[in-house]
Formats: structure tokens, sequence, C-alpha cells
């Protein structure tokens, strides 16, 4: 079903423990990409020609399985991105220029993607608004009082990581979306780690936008979801501006589209968001409780077996987390131990994931991240495990 999986990587069996920066394509993704510019490639909405008709129906019934993806009321609440770094961008660009004034204040997090920091440092140099942290405990959480002190009526946006790449964390943001709201501050989910694994419903957790990429939900790359409240939506300017994103132009004054096509300017992803849908298909084929109990049944197996090593030391500790091992051995720099794997054929990241301050606070210069998804099986965590424990011994 995942072509990619069958090979083999220096003599031995691919293992990929890589899934927190990419999933692998399921067959019907890699066949939809083919398929379509074999069969349906035109550009859509505009086209009076079959094709045309075609490609802006299976692109807009994406749309429509993205709304459902994540319990949205409407499909117009669901904006095509590059990704959710680019959406983050959209918003700090757009609701973050209109609504960030000098003096205001946006939240954000110790364990967040340099992807949810950079945007709001550039707003801050831009309108002298100030960039405010929560800082998290020593395994991994939030420190909830530090947040609640750091709330108030300067807040404008509480912009935080719902489940953190680096260490698994998964954060309790029903309760700070509840808690940001008494202050009037609205608040956007970086949902590019939770996605894929924890059920979604943006109604219930009432967020104000919510951010992911395609390329962790077993889709394209390239392509992102915007979700946003309709009403703040509309009373966003645009991002970009050119064809798609208007109504009417003239060259005394252009009028915008509707949402969500006034923050889709030019030609959109066709192709990948038309093969997003399959993807989409086979993670709600297998639903998400089931996906979260098989990857939290390899992370529980992967710490038991890997607990009594001598030298391994696990960074994010919590309890509550998505199936992210994030760890170093004793003696041992990361990137080190992750060409050794390699030469075992298993494919882990190491480094600082994107989150260099997040390092900082732990005090370590990277990590070694094993993460786990659907296809990953019991036997290749005893091959990994075993791997790490006699890496670990040539130092220890
Ligand atoms: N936020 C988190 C938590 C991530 O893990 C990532 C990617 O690793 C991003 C943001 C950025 O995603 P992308 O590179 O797809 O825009």
């Amino acid at each position: 079903m995942f072509p990619v999986l069958h090979q083999e990587v220096h003599g031995k069996p691919l293992i990929y423990f890589d899934n927190a920066a990419t999933t692998q394509k399921p067959i019907a993704v890699i066949e939809s990409l083919k398929n379509y510019y074999e069969t349906d490639n035109s550009n859509i909405h505009r086209g009076a020609h079959a094709l045309a008709d075609r490609a802006t129906r299976y692109f807009e019934e994406t749309r429509e399985s993205v709304r459902d993806f994540l319990g949205a009321r409407e499909s117009a609440e669901v904006i095509f991105t590059k990704g959710t770094t680019e959406g983050i961008n959209l918003v700090a660009k757009t609701f973050g220029r209109k609504f960030i004034q000098k003096g205001d204040e946006i939240i954000i997090s110790t364990m967040e993607h340099h992807s949810n920091i950079v945007p709001w440092q550039m707003l801050c140099e831009e309108n002298g608004a100030n960039l405010k942290v929560i800082p998290i405990t020593d395994s991994g959480e939030l420190i909830w009082d530090e947040f609640e002190k750091l709330l108030s009526h300067k807040t404008k946006l509480v912009s935080i990581v719902h489940a953190s790449n680096a260490l698994g964390t998964i954060n309790p943001v029903k309760k700070i979306i509840e808690a940001s709201h008494r202050f009037g501050a609205k608040v956007l989910l970086d949902g590019a780690q939770s996605t894929s694994h924890l059920d979604i419903d943006v109604v219930d957790l009432d967020c104000d936008f919510l951010v992911c990429s395609a390329h962790k939900l077993y889709g394209p790359t390239g392509l992102g979801i915007l979700y946003g409240k309709r009403e703040i939506l509309e009373e966003m300017p645009p991002f970009l501006g050119g064809g798609e994103m208007i109504k009417e132009v003239s060259f005394e004054k252009t009028t915008y589209n509707e949402i969500p096509f006034k923050f889709e300017a030019g030609t959109p992803n066709i192709g990948d968001v038309i093969a997003f849908n399959p993807a989409l298909d086979f993670i709600k084929s297998l639903g998400k409780p089931a996906i979260r109990a098989h990857e939290d049944s390899l992370l529980n197996y992967a710490n038991s077996l890997l607990e009594g090593v001598k030298g391994f030391i696990p960074v994010g500790t919590t309890k509550e987390k998505v199936s992210v091992l994030s760890f170093n051995i004793a003696q041992m720099h990361p990137f080190d131990v992750g060409q050794m794997l390699d030469a075992r054929g298993i494919a882990v990241r190491t480094g600082h994931h994107c989150t260099q301050p997040l390092m900082k606070r732990f005090g370590l210069e990277g990590t070694v991240r094993a993460s786990f998804a659907v296809y990953n099986t019991k036997s290749e965590i005893e091959t990994f495990a075993e791997a790490v424990a006699r890496i670990a011994s040539f130092k220890n």
C-alpha cells in the first residue's frame, strides 16, 4: 500500500521512523496524482470545458473532505495554502497587520516550531507589538500558572502548537482556548503534528484558526490547510493579490472575492489538492482512535525496551504525547547516532527539529527523533531498540 517502504537501505530493509517530518504516501495518492496529469489536467474555476469542470469538481471535493476532517461548519472556512508555514505567515500578515497594534501582545510557547515563532517576531518588529513566551517544565509541559500570568487584555493572539514535533507533548488546547477567549484573544492552533493522530473538531475546540500540512497527513507536499472562522476571515484583508482572489478589477478600485477564494490568489496546487482526497479517505478508513491506539502501543513498546538501556536519555517525558520519541545517548552526538541508525536502514531525524529555543531550554544541541505512523510495526520497534542499545553500548 506504501510503495516507498518496500526497499532496502544500505542492504537492510527500510524502517521509516521520520514520520513527524513527513509521512509516506499510500498508492491511492500516487495514482490520483498520475491520473490527474494523465486525464484531468486543466486550470480550475474559470474553464468552459469538460476537463476544467472535472478538475474544479475534484478540487472542491477535497475542500469538502477537509471541512469534514476538521469538523468545520462550512467549506468556505477551508483555505488551501502551501503548508503550515504559509498558513501562519498568512495569518500574521493579514489578521496580524490589521488587528495587532503597538503595545499589543502575542503569546506563544517555548516548544514552538520556528514557523510559529519567526512570523510573529517579524510582525512585532513591524508594528511594535510584543511576543510573550509560556515556559515549560522539565518533562515538556506548559506551565499553566505562567500562561495565566501572561494573559491580559493586551493579548490579541495566542498561537500555540497542538502537539510538539520535538517532544510529542499534546497541549491542553481546549483549556487554552477557553482561557484566551475570556480576554478576547484569538487562538491559532499549529496542527502540523496533531491532525494525523488526534480527532479534531474545530467547532468543539472553538479555535479561531488551525493550520496543518498535507504531507504530514499521508498526502502530497507543497499543500497545507488554513482553517479560520468565517467572521474572522471576512474581516481580514487578502494575503496575496492577483487572479482568483478578486471580484472586479479596475485601475480605480478592485474588489475582493468571497472566502475562501479571497486568500487563494493565482493558480493553486490543483493536482496535489485532488490527490489529498485519497489521503484523507485513508485516514478516515482507519479512524483516528485506531491510528492513535496503534501508534501509542508502538511508543510504549519502544519506551519499555529502551528504558533500561545504559546511556539512553529520553527528552520530553510527559504522558500525554503523540508518537514521538526524542532522545539522546550519553556522550554521543545525535547526528552520529542518526548515521549509525541509517547504516542499519533505520530513518530517524536528528538535530534541533526547527525548535532551537526549545533545545536551548533543555541545554541540548539537538536530539534523535523517532516518530511512528500507522504502517510501523512492533518488529520494527524491536530492531530499532536493539540497534539503539548496541550503539549506546559502544560508549556506555
Ligand atoms: N509546526 C510544526 C509543529 C511542525 O512539526 C512543522 C513541520 O515539521 C511545521 C510547523 C512546519 O510545517 P511545513 O514545513 O509543512 O510548513
